[in-house]
């Protein structure tokens, strides 16, 4: 068998076009993403080790520009320029409808670390205020501030990871020169993530929902964020090892590695291709004789193997990533079966003209082609750079943040 192999070249080329050139229609509707967007392209290429013998300085300078462009004046970033309607018209008024956004402002801030920018244009007091603004009683985080100062947005682990990731990049080690702000509360943050884990081990986007792999992913990167400079989480049942929490997580994460890669067993409505009437006709003898030869399963046949989000669900390239970097957080990547998951990714949903599908058979898009990547980084892919599976980027942009002078 064909080794597997990772297609560098066609990597950078597909990366490159998603930075340079225009994005397909699809991407229409996430126009309101683009900080999103230009962290999955910025990121793929330093992940590739290229962003900087592929753009210019210029054009870097252009970047951090359009990324300080995206800062709101009261501090945290919009995710695109859409909603900016200018210094001169802004008002206490109507600032409402043009507010800082909670994903927008940790992507904005990664994206400048990426660039390796100082962080210097940053209003990074204004920022940490408006933080515990965005936080609710019950610990978790919206996304926005409405009108009258209302928090919005869903109650999910996705605003809290991206909350706790902008408290860590600007609060530093130590809090420099933050006496006079008021922190998050960190307590609740941390029991409202305790309080999102399932009967089945899993963590769902709030209490009392279904396990899913991504919000698994943030409640762990959130605990990790908090860890990174506080103190006060260390002992947190979920991260310590032979707590029944701990034990009954680390099960679910591993159940999600599967070799059901795609639907074809089933026909497109969803049914078994057999027809039911049909079945009751035929002799029991040759119902037998008909039944299809099934090899069993054993680790020397099971070739392909991905991660689903979900019980019962196929496997999706993301999830690699998701479920993966998880482990890795919890320093149990070592309970995957590594090869399996490589040759999924590079011989069913690596894509020909660069970056991943989703499944196999589906066109790369930005987000699966970034997952696909950094999940063959952390399996050590030659040519890849080392990833830092809580901040998500290469490990040469978190030093640059923890040289940073405040930050230390
Ligand atoms: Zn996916």
């Amino acid at each position: 068998m064909a080794e597997p192999r990772f297609n560098t070249e066609r990597h950078v080329k597909y990366y490159l076009r998603c930075l340079k050139t225009f994005l397909p229609t699809l991407y229409t509707s996430n126009d309101s993403n683009r900080m999103l967007l230009a962290y999955l392209t910025l990121s793929g290429l330093d992940v590739l080790g290229v962003l900087h013998s592929k753009t210019t300085a210029e054009e870097r300078q252009g970047y951090i520009d359009w990324i300080y462009h995206c800062q709101v004046p009261s501090g945290g970033f919009r995710g695109f320029p859409g909603t900016d309607f200018g210094l001169e018209s802004r008002t206490t008024e109507n600032e409402v409808w043009d507010p800082a956004n909670i994903p927008a402002t940790f992507f904005a801030l990664v994206n400048l670390l990426i660039l390796e920018d100082d962080l210097e244009r940053v209003k990074r007091k204004e920022c940490l205020q408006w933080l515990p603004k965005v936080q609710r009683a019950d610990g978790s985080f919206g996304e926005v501030l409405g009108p009258g100062g209302r928090v919005e947005g869903v109650r999910d682990l996705r605003y809290c990871c991206c909350a706790a990731g902008t408290r860590y990049i600007l609060r530093g080690k130590a809090g420099k020169g933050l006496e006079d702000v008021e922190d998050i509360d960190v307590p609740k943050l941390v029991s409202f993530i305790g309080a999102c884990q399932t009967y089945d081990g899993g963590m769902a986007e709030s209490p009392f929902r279904e396990s899913h792999g991504g919000h698994t992913y943030c409640a762990i990167s959130s605990l990790d964020f908090l860890n990174r400079v506080s103190n006060d989480v260390k002992s947190v049942p979920l991260l310590s090892f032979g707590s029944k929490e701990n034990e009954a997580l680390l099960a679910w994460l591993v159940s999600r590695q599967t070799a059901k890669i795609s639907e074809s067993e089933l026909d497109e409505d969803g049914s078994d291709t057999q027809d039911e009437q049909s079945i009751d006709t035929i002799e029991a003898d040759s119902r037998i004789s008909a039944l299809p030869d099934i090899q069993s399963i054993s680790a020397d046949t099971i070739l392909y193997a991905g991660f689903n989000g979900r019980c019962n669900k196929i496997a999706d390239t993301c999830y690699s990533f998701w479920n993966g970097a998880t482990l890795r957080m919890l320093d149990r990547y070592s309970l995957i079966d590594g090869d399996s998951n490589r040759r999924y990714l590079l011989e069913k949903t690596q894509h020909m003209v660069g970056g991943f599908g989703k499944g196999i058979g589906d066109p790369p898009d930005l987000l699966h082609s970034y997952f696909g990547m950094v999940s063959l980084a952390f399996q050590g892919e030659a040519g890849l750079s080392q990833v830092d599976p809580t901040v998500v980027t290469s490990k040469r942009t978190v030093q640059h943040l923890e040289s940073l002078p405040w930050w230390q």
